[in-house]
Formats: C-alpha cells, sequence, structure tokens
C-alpha cells in the first residue's frame, strides 16, 4: 500500500485569501449597491509595456517558420537574456556576476520553494516574521521544520526573526544559529527594507558562521532610497555566502507571463561541492527551460525603450504608495513601507487585531486589504495594503479610510 508524503499533512490550512474571498463575497451579496476597493492581493494591474508586446509579437512569429522556429529552450536560459540580466541587474551595479551564474526560471515562486532541495533535510531554516510563506510551507513539505504549534502558529524547529515596529521591520541576528537564513528586501508584506550596512552585517555574518543567505529581492525595482541595496552582491563577500532571487513579475508586470532567476555564485561552496553545480543539476534534470518567446519578452525589459516604460509603470504604482502612506498618516494611522516597496503595513487602530480590522474596514469603507496576521504571529493587529490598484481606485479608497 503506497504512502504519502505525510510532511503534507502536517501543513496548517491555509486560509488566509479563501477566508478573505468568503468574507468579501459574503458582503458583496448582502450589499449589492456598495463598490467594494480590493487592495489585497499582491498582483500587478497595468498592462505589458509596449516594448515587451513588441518582442513578444516578434518571438512569436519567428515560432511560424522554420528557420527561426525554437524547441526546447538551453536548461539554463538562453545566452541573451542571461548577458542581458548579467550587464544590467549586476555589472551596472558594480557586481561581478557571470552569465553562466544566473539560472533563468518560470518565476521566483518556484525557485523559492526548490531551492530548498539542494540542501540537507538537518539544515535548520530561520526566517523573518511576518514572511512569506512559501519559504517555510516547502520547508514543512520536505521535513525540516519540525513539528507545529497550533495556539503559537510556530513550528519547532524554525528560527523566527521577529520584524516588528520596535526594530524597524528589520531582523536581528539570531541567537541560535541557523544553517539557512531567507531574507526579502524590500519586504513582502512589511514594506520595508535593510540599508546597505545593515546587509553588510549579515554577509559577514553568514560567512561566520556557515550559512547560506537565500535573498529574495522580487521587489528590487521600487527601491528609490540611495542607501538601500539593489541586490545582496553590493555586499562584499556575498559570492560565498548568498543565493539571489529575482523576478520579472513586479517589475514588468510578468505575473501571467512567467519569468523569474536566481544566481548562484561559483564561489559559494560546501568543502568541495558548489551550489552552483548542484542547482544547474537540478535545474538540468527536473526543468526544460523557460519559453523562448518570455525569455524574449525578458530580454526587452533591458532595452532602453523597456527600461524607460517600465520606469514609468513602477512610478505609477508607487504614486498609489505615496497616496496611501500620506492619506492613512493624515488621518492618524501608524504606517510604514510604501516608499522602497508597493506594499503599505499599518497598525490596526484601537487596538483592534488584524481581522478585527479587516471586517471593520470591509463593512465601513468597503475596502478589502490583507491582515497581517496571515503572515505569520508577528503581523497580528498589522495589515497590508497594495499600491497595486488603479490610481482611481486607491484614492478613493484612501479617502474612504480618512472619512471614518
Ligand atoms: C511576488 C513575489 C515573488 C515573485 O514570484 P513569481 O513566481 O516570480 O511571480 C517572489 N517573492 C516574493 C516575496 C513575492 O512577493
Amino acid at each position: 500500500m503506497f504512502k504519502v508524503n505525510d510532511n503534507y499533512l502536517k501543513l496548517p490550512g491555509s486560509y488566509l485569501f479563501s477566508t478573505i474571498g468568503k468574507k468579501v463575497n459574503a458582503f458583496a451579496a448582502q450589499n449589492p449597491d456598495k463598490k467594494i476597493i480590493r487592495l489585497g492581493i499582491g498582483d500587478v494591474t497595468q498592462p505589458l509595456a509596449p516594448a515587451i508586446i513588441k518582442a513578444l509579437h516578434v518571438a512569436v512569429d519567428e515560432m511560424a517558420q522554420a528557420e527561426t522556429f525554437k524547441g526546447y529552450a538551453p536548461d539554463l536560459g538562453y545566452e541573451f537574456l542571461r548577458k542581458a540580466i548579467a550587464e544590467n541587474d549586476y555589472k551596472a551595479r558594480g557586481c561581478e556576476i557571470a552569465a553562466d551564474e544566473i539560472f533563468v526560471s518560470d518565476g521566483a515562486k518556484c525557485d523559492a520553494g526548490n531551492i530548498q532541495e539542494i540542501f540537507s533535510v538537518d539544515n535548520k531554516i530561520a526566517v523573518c516574521d511576518p514572511v512569506y510563506p512559501v519559504y517555510v510551507d516547502t520547508n514543512v513539505m520536505a521535513g525540516r521544520t519540525g513539528v507545529y504549534d497550533s495556539a503559537k502558529e510556530i513550528w519547532s524547529d524554525v528560527i523566527y526573526m521577529p520584524c516588528v515596529a520596535e526594530n524597524g521591520f528589520a531582523p536581528e541576528l539570531p541567537k541560535e544559529t541557523p544553517d539557512l537564513i531567507y531574507l526579502c528586501f524590500p519586504n513582502n508584506p512589511t514594506g520595508s527594507t535593510v540599508t546597505k550596512s545593515q546587509l553588510q552585517e549579515w554577509v559577514d555574518y553568514a560567512n561566520k558562521v556557515g550559512a547560506v543567505i537565500i535573498y529574495d529581492a522580487a521587489y528590487e525595482a521600487y527601491i528609490s532610497e540611495e542607501d538601500v541595496p539593489h541586490t545582496i552582491y553590493e555586499c562584499e563577500g556575498a559570492r560565498s555566502c548568498a543565493i539571489e532571487l529575482r523576478s520579472f513579475s513586479k517589475n514588468a508586470g510578468f505575473t501571467g507571463v512567467r519569468l523569474g532567476f536566481t544566481v548562484i555564485p561559483k564561489d559559494l561552496k560546501c568543502g568541495e561541492v558548489s551550489l552552483h553545480s548542484l542547482w544547474a543539476r537540478r535545474h538540468g534534470t527536473k526543468y526544460n527551460g523557460a519559453p523562448y518567446i518570455v525569455q524574449r519578452a525578458g530580454e526587452a525589459v533591458y532595452s532602453e525603450e523597456g527600461k524607460a516604460q517600465l520606469k514609468q509603470q513602477v512610478a505609477y504604482y508607487m504614486n498609489n504608495a505615496k497616496y496611501i502612506l500620506e492619506g492613512l498618516k493624515s488621518a492618524g494611522y501608524t504606517v510604514s513601507g510604501g516608499v522602497n516597496a508597493p506594499y503599505i503595513w499599518l497598525k490596526a487602530p484601537g487596538g483592534m487585531t488584524s481581522w478585527e480590522f479587516f471586517d471593520y474596514l470591509l463593512e465601513k469603507a468597503n475596502v478589502v486589504g490583507t491582515p497581517g496576521s496571515g503572515f505569520g504571529p508577528s503581523g497580528e493587529t498589522y495589515f497590508r495594503l497594495t499600491a497595486f490598484g488603479s490610481y482611481e481606485n486607491t484614492v478613493e479608497a484612501v479617502d474612504r479610510m480618512k472619512a471614518l
């Protein structure tokens, strides 16, 4: 008789977005005349930029001719894209990352979930709290997290690093030594980030204790402040301790197109074994490459035209973020984020829990956000709003909240 991977059975139900959906649907059914504004889910709304659409069309036409048709893509990505990434995301920032240290994939979520399998099941992970749930849940599936305490909503073998107002939503070095450290800056859900010298401390720490940092930089394009690192490889020594995850979803609207990449420097080794070769082996065995047309679209992200158009797209969302941040501040809310990230993190007013505030906001302002407790115990009493809506809806939502 077969057995299932019973690590899956340890996962607590992920009720966050389904509970939100149910509550919103129930409210809408009872109040058909109310216009509900959704600033909850972290998905983009602006269409693909013209430069990207053009590249897609050209690539589609190439697929129609035998002379230019492409079959399987190279496992690790087309050279044209890996070169464009190395040049624009790394060399232009003074970071030494070669094209063959870049692994093109269909997105950062898959890579964030899959990367753990090249590490021993004995490794101990450290995560921020609140956290992007993928990091924890994929380690649960692999059997790396111990026993779940449903009252405290924590796993016995996971090191949690609270990110709260008191520490500026930046994790502190853990007391217990981890083997794998997941960091995401600019952060989802808090919208906060760290300075280059703060990140340097993590790199130094990881090199000292022999840990690997898995650095999720999906929101890099939203950085507006000088002192915030765009990549972990701006830090000295990161080549020997850090893996970086990147995505085309948030900077270029590829959430439905699917493209991302992972960087593993060849200096990153466990004894004689390079993680680069393990991930190359994994990719070669389990992955058959991102689609040619999508990689051409990714290349267009780095064209002069593409860069200019995407700068505007990011500015559109960040203008929303500014409106939310300033509007809520003026209404007396305690807010953070929204400067280097499209997320605004606010404290639920009047001692409300995150779900109480969710219900209150839905009922009184017909605005939907995400309760912070869905991202971890330290998210309780916090609430996330996203800047990914339309400007008109964002303004209306904030104005309604101000009028409460
Ligand atoms: C949106 C997001 C990603 C991107 O995921 P894709 O699979 O590339 O769409 C990665 N990490 C975080 C924290 C995100 O919020």
